[in-house]
């Protein structure tokens, strides 16, 4: 088995080290006996153990299933050679998926950072404009009620000219009948 892939594997229930042997697809802990599946479970490079079935390592990439170029079967990428047919699988395949998968996510990671961005702009001109339109409902509003103060202070002073021109009349009319 190749130096760099893994022979060990700390049992995801219980941590305690399981021994793998090639060509091993389903293993079983020594110690609590939990069984589980190698095959899109487990990173052949950095031995995390993914409860889901996953093509690639959420770790650090490593394609965890690769096709037997051969008899077509898919087979747990830490494998040295077919479950199938028995044929060797090539490790530098396997780096080039590792290298093809890293390429992706950081082109995937370069587009999701530029859709956060045009959506951050989006939120920023929005949050902008509401300010703006808040701005303009509040001017809008002190002018309305300056007018309303303008109108009151006429109807006031109106009414005192009343008062008053009324008072004038009554004491002009008292002295008319005087
Ligand atoms: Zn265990
Ligand atoms: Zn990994
Ligand atoms: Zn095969």
């Amino acid at each position: 088995m190749n130096d760099n892939f893994l022979t060990e594997l700390a049992c995801p229930n219980c941590t305690h080290p399981i021994e793998l042997k090639a060509g091993e697809q389903q293993v079983s802990c020594p110690a609590c006996q939990s069984r589980f599946l190698l095959e899109g479970h487990v990173c052949p490079t950095c031995a995390r153990y993914h409860r889901e079935e996953a093509g690639f390592c959420h770790v650090c990439g490593t394609a965890m299933l690769r096709t037997c170029e051969r008899c077509g079967k898919s087979n747990w990428s830490g494998a040295e050679y077919c479950q199938d047919c028995g044929a060797a699988l090539d490790i530098f395949q396997l780096l080039n998926l590792h290298h093809k998968h890293a390429t992706m996510s950081r082109l995937d990671e370069q587009m999701r950072s530029a859709h956060f961005y045009k959506e951050k702009e989006r939120e920023d001109s929005e949050q902008r404009m509401s300010l703006l339109m808040a701005n303009e409902r509040e001017r809008l509003r002190q002018l309305h009620e300056r007018k309303e103060a303008q109108k009151k202070q006429d109807r006031q002073l109106m009414a005192t000219a009343v008062i008053v021109l009324s008072i004038f009349v009554v004491i002009v009319a008292a002295f008319a009948v005087l």
